[in-house]
């Protein structure tokens, strides 16, 4: 039985909403997961996580293979047990941050992530057919992580949903490199499934990783080429351009390739969760999107507000909000906005490095997010998304843009 159930599809797109099934429960489709990086999403309880309506959170297979260990965590139960999160968890492959490492930051970019990626996380000693070395950014260590080993670690986490180890090229490289290295992730991607088929937890959901670069051909030609390898699942990564127009058609090109025998196998977009990302990413028939932005933007004062212009961020760190004695935004549930706390007094908290303003922030932020995901579920059942989706762009409050989902009999 496939993973995914598809309830209702746009008739104009190639959006769907549907239910994953999970060894841990549902996960409500198109839905946004949180980042839990290192077994926690950053100053939340899970149950905060869940009450704010969210299905899945993601792990991060490298940091915790790192520290705390995989093994140390298995013996814990796994990270389900570890971090106290009863719902379905994804864990990436760890190819991202080891290929991070090696490649500088360039594929960061359109994620938006640091320009000191590689020194955070650690210095690459070799690329091999066989995996990567690199030494731990943590206590300088030599550590591998190759196919095998990615599978290993995230069958000792336990997840819901692995993800494959690819290599993750960036942006720079060129056609002939990302030809080849697209052709030894589809080689690393035969060695996970064996290992998995042989080791890995029968309920865990194994999905491939469709690589290619910005390359059309090369693009679909690994869509396709992991669509039909047999895994239940397909997540879209490497590079994805150097803006978001570009993004779009990369995105596009693969999907386009995943109908047919294929529609029913869900579709991660890895690392993009702007509010018109995801809107244009369920658009083209994307399922599930992590991202590190709203609960890292929370912790560095910006909030989330229903301004393309700006894209929907408000900076509160900045002065001139000392004296503002409005909320964050009117009609918000989440619990700085509901309590009426002032854009001021929330500056004042992010300033002086307490931590509740960034608890409060983080809460915000996702709370936005998970009404942006839940309007456009209730479009795409509602048969309405091309209203949501236009309303949403042109800066509407999310939780005021779809039709009530209908009342269960
Ligand atoms: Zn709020």
């Amino acid at each position: 039985m496939p993973a995914l159930e598809i309830l209702a599809r746009d008739a104009d797109t190639r959006a769907r909403a549907g239910v994953l099934t999970t060894a841990h429960g549902a996960v409500r489709t198109p839905a946004f997961v949180p980042l839990a990086t290192k077994a926690t999403v950053k100053g939340l309880l899970p149950h905060e996580v869940r009450d704010l309506g969210y299905d899945m959170v993601l792990g991060n297979t490298f940091h915790l293979f790192l520290d705390p260990g995989d093994e140390r965590i298995a013996g814990f139960g796994g990270l389900h047990d570890f971090m106290g999160w009863d719902h379905p968890i994804i864990t990436d492959s760890g190819g991202f941050q080891v290929f991070s490492m090696g490649h500088g930051a360039v594929a960061d970019e359109i994620k938006g992530k640091s320009a000191q990626g590689h020194d955070r996380l650690g210095k690459v000693i070799s690329i091999k057919e066989e995996g990567v070395s690199f030494r731990s950014y943590l206590d300088g260590s030599t550590k591998f992580i190759g196919p095998e080993t990615s599978m290993q670690i995230q069958a000792n986490l336990g997840s819901d949903i692995c993800l494959v180890f690819d290599e993750c090229t960036p942006f720079h490289v060129d056609r002939d490199y990302t030809e080849r290295s697209t052709e030894r992730t589809h080689r690393w991607l035969e060695r996970c499934m064996a290992w998995h088929g042989e080791h890995g937890p029968a309920d865990q959901l194994v999905y491939a990783i469709s690589q290619g670069g910005v390359y059309e051909d090369l693009r679909k030609q690994s869509t396709e080429v992991i669509a039909a390898s047999g895994t239940a699942g397909i997540a879209i990564g490497g590079s994805l351009g150097e803006h978001k127009e570009q993004m779009y058609e990369v995105v596009d090109w693969a999907t386009s390739v995943l109908g047919g025998e294929h529609e029913h196998k869900p579709r991660h977009l890895l690392g993009i969760g702007e509010v018109d990302d995801l809107v244009r990413g369920v658009e083209l028939g994307i399922d599930t999107f992590d991202c590190a932005m709203p609960t890292r933007l929370g912790r560095h004062g910006v909030a989330l507000v229903p301004e393309p212009t700006k894209r929907w961020r408000v900076d509160l760190t900045a002065g001139k909000f000392k004296d503002d004695h409005a909320p964050i935004m009117e009609g918000c549930p989440c619990p700085a906005c509901a309590l009426g706390l002032s854009r001021g007094y929330l500056r004042y908290l992010v300033h002086s490095r307490e931590l509740t303003g960034m608890r409060l922030l983080t809460i915000h932020n996702l709370a936005f997010i998970q009404r942006v995901m839940q309007d456009l579920r209730d479009a795409i059942l509602a048969g309405t998304l091309a209203e949501t989706a236009r309303a949403l762009r042109g800066g509407a409050s999310p939780g005021t843009t779809a039709p009530p989902p209908p009342v269960p009999a």
